[in-house]
């Protein structure tokens, strides 16, 4: 029998793949490294929630008319009977998470960070899995559009630390929940006499979720919503005030940004700023990440009324846009130090080679050895292939001089170096 990953799910293996070299573990390390360096010194703290939730949090708070909840969710019954879900998205559990241990309570402003797993049964290709990781930070407890603009300048950062320098932030308000259905009305007026021509996805959310129109790629639905109403001529004086203060903090920020009228969330728990961040030098998928506004949601999931704002990239996404831009980051040294060659009598040489590798690990040094009892140049062979920079030749002669050889595999210079100096040695030849 041969057994294969589930679909559209990924493995991320210790060596760069020949194929899709962006699943190496190394690279993984190094993106979600600079997230939480970013987050770190923005003043986010970490969130781990479990990678399942009840069925219902997600229900609830995403809606079951979205596509998330009524057919992408990996929804099955434990035995002990109750509806569980493999998490879609990170901001529900981390809403649930903080009413539960009652940090809204505790922490006025609350910011926090995740790197978690997202599971969506979707029609998988290049860069849509069904297991992708996302990067996301969530801020609770502050309503204040500075708060809006720095988690924007948050996730541009991160890019720009990446290398990532060429971004276009594209920003839009959909207002409030109270403002939304007079301009969901207009939208709907606008769209009525031409709906049969529309794409069938258009047509299907016309009734359902009329914004999501807007939130299109079909060229025929985006020329006949050219000249569709805009949400901004429908904003209440408290969202168009929030809108405003936002543009003038990114000005003040010196961030430039683009007013994108039919950037929208689709959900009736977001509210106000949306924004989505654009890799100008990339192709069709351009989208760095993107988020918003969500100040009704910790309401919908049975807490104290408490705005929120947050965005999710995910790191599937941001290695494919770093391999399309040819960027190599400069990833974490995995090599050996010293690589440790026996010689000679096994009963005696081993244990001297047990020890003294304990020995060198413990004092921080990368080293290994061969464990297939091979003659010297099959180890040493080991050693290059390892990328070792040092040989430490073991054997039973250099064990009666209280000796260890080291050699520098790139000059080939080798010296005997008493055994109790081998680690001070090598310390100081790391550096
Ligand atoms: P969303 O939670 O749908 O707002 O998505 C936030 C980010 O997660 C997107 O910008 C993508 O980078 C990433 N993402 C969403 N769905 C997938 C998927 N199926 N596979 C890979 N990445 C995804």
């Amino acid at each position: 029998m041969k057994y294969a990953a589930p679909p559209y799910m990924n493995d991320v293996l210790p060596y760069p793949p020949s194929k899709d070299g962006w699943l190496h573990t190394a690279l993984w390390r190094y993106v979600e490294t600079v997230f939480r360096d970013t987050c770190r010194r923005y003043g986010y703290r970490e969130i781990r929630t479990p990678i399942l939730e009840q069925t219902e949090l997600f229900k609830r708070s995403i809606g079951e008319e979205t596509d998330i909840v009524s057919k992408e969710m990996f929804t099955f019954t434990d035995r002990g009977n109750r509806s569980l879900t493999l998490k879609p998205e990170g901001t529900a559990p981390t809403v649930r998470a903080c009413l539960e241990h009652k940090l809204f309570a505790e922490h006025p402003v609350l910011k926090l960070y995740y790197v978690g797993q997202n599971f969506r049964y979707e029609r998988g290709q290049k860069g849509r899995y069904r297991q992708h990781q996302q990067l996301g930070v969530e801020v609770f407890g502050a309503s204040d559009p500075a708060i809006d603009a720095e988690v924007i300048l948050l996730a541009m950062e991160f890019y720009r630390e990446l290398g990532v320098v060429d971004q276009e932030l594209h920003i839009n308000s959909v207002g409030t929940a109270a403002s939304r259905p007079a301009y969901r009305e207009a939208l709907r007026d606008y769209v009525r006499p031409f709906l049969a021509e529309m794409s069938e996805e258009g047509q299907g959310r016309f009734e359902a979720n009329p914004l999501r129109m807007l939130d299109t790629k079909d060229e025929n639905d985006l020329r006949l919503l050219a000249a569709a109403p805009r949400l901004v001529d429908f904003l209440d004086d408290e969202s168009r005030t929030h809108f405003e203060t936002l543009q003038a903090y990114l000005t003040a920020a010196g961030v430039p940004y683009i007013i994108d009228h039919r950037l929208v969330r689709g959900f009736d728990y977001y509210s106000k700023t949306c924004f989505e961040i654009i890799g100008t030098k990339l192709g069709s998928q351009n989208a760095l990440g993107g988020g918003g506004r969500y100040d009704g949601l910790v309401e919908e999931c049975g807490g104290p009324s408490t705005p929120g704002i947050g965005f999710g990239l995910g790191i599937e996404r941001c290695l494919l846009v770093l391999d399309a831009l040819g960027i190599t980051p400069p990833l974490e040294d995995e090599r050996p130090l010293a690589f440790l060659v026996t010689l000679g009598d096994a009963a005696q040489v081993r244990p001297a080679a047990v020890k003294l590798l304990a020995e060198l690990r413990a004092a921080g040094i990368a080293a290994d050895m061969d464990y297939r009892s091979r003659k010297f140049g099959q180890q040493a062979k080991r050693a290059d292939e390892l990328g070792a920079r040092y040989l430490l030749v073991l054997g039973e002669g250099e064990l009666e001089r209280g000796v260890v050889g080291l050699r520098n595999q790139a000059t080939k210079d080798q010296t005997d170096v008493p055994l109790g100096e081998v680690i001070s040695q090598l310390q100081h030849l790391a550096v």
